[in-house]
């Protein structure tokens, strides 16, 4: 598949790795990783057909020609190629995020927003979640996101996705800026999202505003009246008393933003609720960010794809089109994709299940791809691929994290800027990683912990975290990645063995009969193949099935079949053994 954007490169059908890496202007050593992470071990002189090196182009960034074929008839180009005219461009609503430290009234606000300013509400439609709704404020639409909270936010930006056009700050008026509310902000400033202040609460007589505005400026938000740029409005949930003027500078703020899309165009957007529902089957909430989407178009979205069979708007009425801004929850997507997956619209069924399957395996290959780490960070920079490293401190006390953030900031080299995104005290927590994955920043803790959550999400979301009892060594290492210093070293980490109990003939070769003897082998895993303990084969998987079905993993005791790439003569006895690469400091 031919992904855009990037610079373009062409390949001839057949190269060698070192013509490979002159071509792409990286190192041998990363075109070899790039090729260990598909099963390849190749030296420097060894030649690679096409598709491999179309594939590893691909994931550093490039859009790839063949030799002789114009980019533009590659049959699988994402509709995204098409940039649109300016004269094509109409205004959108703004798709708004509400966000604030926990009992601050953000569900409240939004569930008082829906009742005040949704229609059809009072010819009793049932409140139908889809996970967003839009209002209309003096005939200006508005989207809002339905899950309040910088976490769902930050994970959807954490897949890749940026919905969010506004985010509203909701901060009590009786209680202040509290820790989450600085960690909205740091969430919010990171997606360089602009922000509105709503001050709740206002109907109870602690409500103290001007401390409040105090606060904000200690957070470097400079509010309008004292010469800033970001609003604040006093609002109560619960008398609605500032509602409209809420939704009044919500429709300035988005004006000032002249937020545009070309509703003529194919449409593309993000996933930002899925689920399977027991008699309608997969069902995903979309936002339609450019484009018109139809009943009966085939779309993609994610790693799934299918027809739209049905569509319905936020109060669950039947819709056969939704334009720009508009929340839509779809019928007929084969499998439920995630939520942060960006889907688009095709023209062609068979193109948008080609896409949607090698989707799928680069997704397999992702997975078993690089680890955010400090070390793959400085490799970026000595390339001079990457020009800043964000940073997430956390540390036992304020003083500690204030003193780390200060020696931190003056490390800045030449062409590299050291961003501190975040900083708090406390343990390091789930939204912290999430924060790193999203702004692709790297988390030291100073005397802290990390909580359960974000040491399970650290490892699917391959986000290093690293712990320091002494802040000399913390900024040390920190000086070294931005000077390009501290080198990956890729390790192999063996997942698990499979022995061979019988080996079957099947359409295309054959396949062997397992029994996993420790650990996991999963669908992605690279695999050796070993006879009285020597190697015969190395390469990957190429299936995984037990009982006909496609797996993507099978753990020990239990029985698999396996196929594996560019071999099949099996013997019983032999031992799969399936393994991953990561790169370690
Ligand atoms: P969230 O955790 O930020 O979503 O906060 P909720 O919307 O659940 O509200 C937390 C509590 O504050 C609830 O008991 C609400 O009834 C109350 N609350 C929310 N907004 C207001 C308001 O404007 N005035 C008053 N007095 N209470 C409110």
């Amino acid at each position: 598949m031919t992904q855009t954007g990037g610079p373009v490169v062409t390949l001839p059908r057949a190269l060698t790795v070192r013509d490979l890496s002159e071509a792409l202007h990286v190192t041998n050593v990363e075109i070899i990783k790039e090729l260990m992470k598909r099963g390849i071990m190749a030296a420097i002189n060894q030649t690679v057909d096409y598709d491999v090196a179309a594939d590893v182009a691909q994931t550093l960034g490039f859009e790839v020609a063949r030799a002789g074929i114009a980019v533009a008839s590659a049959p699988d180009a994402t509709p995204d190629d098409q940039e649109d005219e300016a004269s094509d461009l109409e205004p959108r609503p703004p798709v708004v995020t509400v966000m604030g430290h926990v009992d601050h009234g953000k569900t409240s606000l939004l569930d008082a927003i829906r009742q005040t300013n949704v229609t059809a509400q009072e010819v009793g439609a049932i409140t139908q979640h889809i996970g967003a709704y839009q209002v209309e404020d003096k005939g200006h639409k508005i989207t809002f996101i339905d899950t309040p909270g910088h976490e769902a936010f930050t994970a959807l930006r954490a897949r890749g996705a940026s919905v969010t056009d506004i985010a509203i700050l909701v901060v009590a008026a009786d209680d202040g800026i509290m820790p989450q509310t600085i960690e909205a902000i740091d969430h919010a400033k990171a997606a360089k999202v602009p922000i509105i202040v709503a001050i709740n609460k206002m109907d109870l007589p602690a409500a103290n505003p001007e401390k409040v505005k105090q606060e904000l400026i200690q957070q470097n938000l400079v509010i309008e009246e004292f010469g800033g740029d970001v609003i604040v409005v006093p609002v109560s949930a619960k008398t609605r008393e500032g509602l409209d003027d809420l939704l009044e500078h919500i429709n300035l703020v988005a004006e000032v933003a002249e937020l545009k899309a070309n509703p003529s165009r194919p449409a593309e957007g993000t996933v930002i609720e899925s689920e399977k529902d027991p008699n309608r089957g997969p069902m995903a909430t979309l936002i339609v960010q450019r484009g018109t989407l139809r009943v009966g178009e085939a779309i993609v979205a994610g790693a799934s794809w299918g027809r739209i069979k049905a569509m319905f708007n936020h109060l669950g009425e039947k819709i056969t089109e939704a334009g720009p801004s508009t929340p839509v929850e779809v019928m007929g997507i084969g499998t439920v994709p995630r939520a942060g997956d960006t889907f688009a619209v095709f023209s062609d069924e068979r193109e948008a299940r080609d896409l949607a399957e090698s989707r799928e395996r680069a997704r397999d290959a992702a997975e078993s791809g690089k680890t955010l780490s400090l070390e793959a960070i400085s490799g970026d920079i000595a390339a001079g691929r990457i020009k800043d490293l964000n940073i997430i401190i956390k540390g036992d006390t304020h003083g500690s994290v204030e003193a780390i953030n200060t020696s931190l900031l003056k490390l800045g080299a030449e062409d590299v800027r050291v961003n501190v995104i975040h900083t708090a005290a406390g343990n390091i927590t789930e939204s912290d990683v999430m924060l790193a994955t999203a702004s692709r920043a790297i988390v030291l803790g100073f005397h802290v912990k990390i909580d359960p959550g974000a040491r399970r999400v650290a490892a699917t979301e391959r986000i290093d975290i690293r712990l320091y009892q002494i802040i000399y060594e913390l900024i040390e290492d920190v000086e070294k990645a931005v000077k390009g210093l501290m080198q990956p070293v890729i390790v192999e980490v063996i997942d698990g063995h499979a022995e061979i109990r019988a080996v079957f003939r099947v359409r295309g070769g054959r396949v062997a009969g397992c029994m996993i003897t420790d650990g996991i082998v999963r669908r992605n895993s690279l695999a050796r193949v070993l006879r009285k303990g020597a190697m015969v084969h190395e390469s990957r998987l190429s299936s995984l099935k037990r009982f006909q079905e496609d797996v993507r993993e099978v753990t020990t005791g239990l029985e698999c079949g396996i196929g594996t790439e560019r071999f099949d003569s099996f013997a019983e006895g032999d031992v799969i053994e399936a393994f991953h690469v990561e790169e370690r400091g």
